[in-house]
């Protein structure tokens, strides 16, 4: 394991030692010879760790791993970066779960922010949690479950930093309810590219960098805590997964269960998403063991007769809320009429609607059980040459004719979940950085696909078509966890907020050290 993975008690003699063998000649002496240069590291298995991410597809060779063990260390080397009439380029890197070198920084600084080893305060008068933008979001949750409370908004998947999914967006079945996770944050504590250090930023204080770092890819400053909003936590979960055959169908029911308002007490509808399933990929994706074997032979069956695809609708209703310390029990039986009623209005093929009551951890945790199964089984550390869309309502048809259908189904033979599902602009705030369709309804596409039998160039080739359908199509669409290598793509990424993008960049890293990895900006700006 390398050293930088956990946080460790630093050897000032092995440093040196290290230092004198290792160090790069990049890297300016009034950093190697500054009291923080005891929290570097250049033992190859450090930096070969830090040169590859859960893609697996790019590699960049910093000149050092960092290990912080305060924010102030954090300040004082982004200050020795800015202020160098050298500056070398600096990347936060959470767990390095992107998948196109977003981590990296070739020849620069990588700081392994797992070493920060923060607290996490839950506040229960005011419904709220800080945590270190270096803690995984289990972390909180597992937190946050002692009084009652939780998140509202999350990833699929919960082993992600703070820091990361605030620099994207954080989207998942809640999103359409509460917005991306970038919606549900109060304040933020951010060091700036010029090794500022701003606390509490907020909608009130300080909001050009509140909303900029917010979905900004690491371009202006990196969290050091996060306050993020919290709600009485349900004890379980009604999870369904309905299967349609008609995908016009599928994608129709599941805006119609987005758009359904509060009623009495409010929402019942807690989480919608979907996905493709496709007959040869049902068994090893990692979208969690559902399924009995009898059922999963009859779907099956339905997706042979179906041209090997069949689209299921995923909803959760929560149950069983905490107040106070204690839970309010469900009335089952009005809940299961509540259920029976909403299912006759859906068009999923009948007999083939599925249920499991679980408890809320198990619910949120789930992607993590088909870790273990894929890792068990040697491919969870595998390419992943992922392709993540936001498309509008408007177009998704387009896109099944001519992506799903047109070139996945077509020629993919490929492992991984391909995720579709609805969310609603209005839950964004239009000043935070994330690029999204200028419409109110867009989908989420996850092409999660992963490169097992030496078919990284034939997927790498296929992402390349579906982008180049999108465009020539005209699609209104956007990249999530974006990747482009050029700034003229990523001006048209950006699009309207490009312009202001700029300038937040000049004003808080004007020197391009943070985030090199994301390749927007390669010079001062
Ligand atoms: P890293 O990959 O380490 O970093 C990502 C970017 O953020 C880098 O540019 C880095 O420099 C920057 N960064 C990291 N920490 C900080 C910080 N503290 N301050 C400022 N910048 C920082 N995303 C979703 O939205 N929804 C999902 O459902 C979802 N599911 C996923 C499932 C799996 C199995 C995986 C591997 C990823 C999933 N993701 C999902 C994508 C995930 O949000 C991104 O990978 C994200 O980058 C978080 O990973 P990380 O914490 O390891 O960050």
């Amino acid at each position: 394991t390398p050293s930088f993975l956990k946080p460790t008690t630093l050897l000032l003699t092995t440093t040196l030692m290290s230092i004198l063998i290792q160090s790069p000649n990049s890297l300016p002496t009034t950093l190697l010879t500054h009291p923080i240069s005891t929290h570097l590291r250049f033992d190859s298995l450090s930096l070969s760790a830090a040169s590859s991410d859960f893609g697996g597809i790019v590699h960049s060779h910093p000149s050092a791993v960092f290990l912080p063990s305060s924010p102030s260390d954090i300040t004082s080397l982004l200050r020795l970066s800015h202020f160098s009439p050298h500056p070398f380029t600096i990347s936060a890197r959470g767990l390095g779960h992107s998948t196109r070198g977003q981590a990296q920084a070739s020849a620069g600084i990588v700081i392994n922010m797992p070493s920060l080893d923060s607290s996490i305060t839950v506040t229960t008068d005011g419904m709220f949690v800080d945590a270190g933008g270096e803690r995984m979001w289990i972390d909180v949750l597992r937190e946050t479950l002692r009084y009652g409370l939780t998140p509202k908004s999350w990833t699929d998947y919960l082993y992600l930093t703070l820091g990361g999914t605030l620099s994207n967006g954080g989207i998942s079945g809640q999103a359409f309810l509460h917005g991306p996770q970038i919606s549900n944050v109060h304040e933020l504590d951010i060091i700036t590219g010029k090794g500022e250090m701003v606390i509490s930023c907020s909608e009130s204080a300080n909001p050009d960098l509140f909303f900029s770092v917010l979905g900004g890819l690491g371009q202006f400053g990196i969290i050091t805590r996060a306050r993020i909003a919290l709600e009485n936590a349900p004890k379980s979960v009604r999870w369904m997964r309905l299967m349609y055959t008609d995908f016009d169908l599928f994608t129709k029911d599941q805006e119609l269960l987005i758009s359904i308002k509060a009623e009495g007490e409010g929402w019942r509808l807690n989480y919608v998403e979907g996905s493709l399933l496709m007959e040869h990929s049902l068994k090893s994706n990692w979208r969690s063991p559902f399924f009995s074997e009898k059922d999963l032979k009859r779907i099956k069956k339905l997706a042979y007769g179906n041209e090997g695809v069949i689209y299921c609708l995923e909803a959760s209703f929560y149950y069983d809320y905490h107040h106070g310390m204690n839970f309010s029990r469900a009335d089952k039986t009005q809940m299961d009429q509540d259920i029976e009623e909403l299912l006759r209005k859906l068009r999923f093929v009948s007999g083939f609607a599925f249920r499991n009551d679980v408890t809320y951890m198990s619910f949120l945790n789930r992607v993590h059980d088909g870790e273990l199964k894929l890792r068990a089984m040697g491919l969870w550390d595998v390419p992943h040459p992922w392709l993540n869309l936001l498309v509008s309502k408007s177009n998704i048809m387009d896109f099944y004719i001519g992506v799903l259908k047109g070139i996945i189904l077509k020629t993919s033979k490929s492992m991984g979940p391909i995720l579709v599902y609805p969310t609603k602009r209005s839950k964004w705030d239009e000043r935070m950085s994330t690029a999204i369709p200028d419409e109110e309804v867009f989908y989420s596409i996850g092409i999660l696909l992963s490169s097992e039998m030496n078919d990284l160039e034939h997927l790498e080739n296929q992402n390349a078509e579906i982008l180049k359908f999108c465009d020539q199509q005209g699609l209104n669409y956007k990249q999530y966890l974006p990747h482009y290598t050029s700034m003229e793509d990523w001006k048209k990424h950006f699009g309207k907020k490009w312009e202001r993008f700029v300038e937040m960049k000049s004003r808080y890293d004007p020197k391009a050290i943070l985030s090199p990895g994301q390749n927007i900006f390669t010079h001062p700006v």
